[in-house]
């Protein structure tokens, strides 16, 4: 049962927070979201955000995944949603695809196997010529959303519902007392006293949590998105190639990323970022290689800074060990699992049940 009254502060202005904060607001909790920048400052931000459960996951990461489209899918429905959120399917191909598509019908994820006829036919966006002769895996229930606008939805819901919204705090820290939360103490030196907080707060989990004596195995990368200007093209799903992966962009754009180039981020000592332009070029190159007609691509913005991803590669979710009152949102595919996270976490927060979906992915598994 939802106590009555209970004040509950969110800890990060990314979709992890916004979603779990707009989850407790509908539930009738008082919330605060603290960020310390601006909403959507984050991951969040600078995200290709392909919504899927693609690869070849243990069966509870599936279906949460799963579950994560679902929702999407409802949200994508509301009436009064300006979130952009699309389902026009996703096109893979390279290494391990094959396998990747049998391993999918055994379990049920819709996936067709399509020849590069197919591929003209139905996704014209793409350039038939790169795409192997061997074929390509569609997974037709897969889609994107553009985190930004669901970050804008979430507050807007979360404001309607009485929640509050503190941007541009600074590094706020939970205060525990007794090994329970009392609050949070933010950059700007004030403290705001809570019943509960929620740390969604991404790449810095891992650092939050060791300064309370929790360890979580850490494996956060580097991370670069490109964004062009809108141009000419017909590309609806979103792309996964050996060297490149794009989807649209609202506004006509594409947005692309990719590992190599991830790897070639620099991360100065002092917490700032290096991007050569010869990995930016390299990159729109690439896209431009899977896309009909070869476009030449040029760069309207590049988005780098941090990827969070738990050093296991799984989600960490749920009730923070030895520091009651506390739970963590922390997670690679955090655009996949936005909108099932928050909702799950919301209702363990304000129940006190742990959900069985979420069993597999507790902090606790790290001892
Ligand atoms: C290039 C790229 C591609 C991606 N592709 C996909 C994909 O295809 N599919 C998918 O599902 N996921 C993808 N992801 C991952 C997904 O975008 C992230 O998992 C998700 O956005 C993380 O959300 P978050 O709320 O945990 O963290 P963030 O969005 O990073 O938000 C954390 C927020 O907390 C704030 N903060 C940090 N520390 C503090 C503090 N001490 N006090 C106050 N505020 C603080 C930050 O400023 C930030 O606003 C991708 C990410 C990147 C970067």
């Amino acid at each position: 049962m939802t106590q009555p009254g209970r004040q509950v502060a969110v800890v990060g202005g990314g979709v992890l927070g916004i979603s779990t904060a707009a989850q407790l607001a509908a539930r009738g909790a008082g919330v605060t979201l603290l960020a310390d920048g601006e909403l959507a400052g984050g991951a969040s931000g600078r995200s290709l955000s392909w919504l899927n459960s693609a690869g070849d996951f243990p069966a509870e990461y599936h279906a949460l995944r799963v579950l994560g489209l679902q929702r999407y899918r409802a949200f994508a429905a509301r009436p009064d949603s300006t979130a952009r959120i699309v389902f026009d399917g996703g096109l893979r191909w390279g290494d391990g695809v094959r396998a990747s598509f049998e391993h999918q019908r055994d379990i049920g994820y819709p996936a067709e196997w399509l020849g590069p006829a197919d591929v003209a036919a139905r996704l014209p966006g793409v350039a038939v010529d790169a795409v192997p002769d061997d074929g390509a895996l569609f997974n037709p229930d897969e889609g994107w959303v553009d985190l930004p606008s669901l970050i804008g939805q979430l507050v807007r819901d979360l404001e309607t519902a009485g929640g509050a919204v503190r941007t541009a705090v600074g590094r706020c820290e939970v205060v525990v007392a007794g090994g329970r939360v009392t609050g949070v103490r933010t950059g700007t030196g004030d403290v705001l006293a809570a019943d509960a907080v929620v740390l969604a707060t991404g790449a810095d989990v891992p650092r939050a949590l060791a300064g309370l004596g929790v360890h979580v195995p850490d494996a956060t990368s580097n991370a670069l998105l490109l964004r062009t200007p809108p141009f000419a093209h017909r590309l609806r799903a979103v792309l996964n190639t050996p060297r490149v992966a794009l989807r649209p962009a609202p506004g006509g754009g594409i947005v692309l990323d990719a590992g190599w180039s991830e790897e070639q981020v620099v991360r100065r000592d002092d917490g700032t970022f290096d991007v050569r332009d010869a990995t930016v070029q390299g990159l729109l190159h690439e896209a431009s290689q899977v896309l009909a007609g070869h476009p030449v691509l040029t760069c309207e913005s590049r988005g780098v800074g941090r990827k969070p991803i738990p050093g296991d590669g799984h989600p960490v979710l749920g009730a923070v060990p030895g520091v009651a009152g506390l739970t963590v949102a922390f997670t690679h595919s955090g655009a996949t699992l936005g909108l099932i996270a928050g909702e799950l976490l919301a209702g363990e927060v304000l129940d006190g049940a742990p959900s069985p979906l979420l069993a597999a992915f507790r902090p606790a598994r790290f001892g």
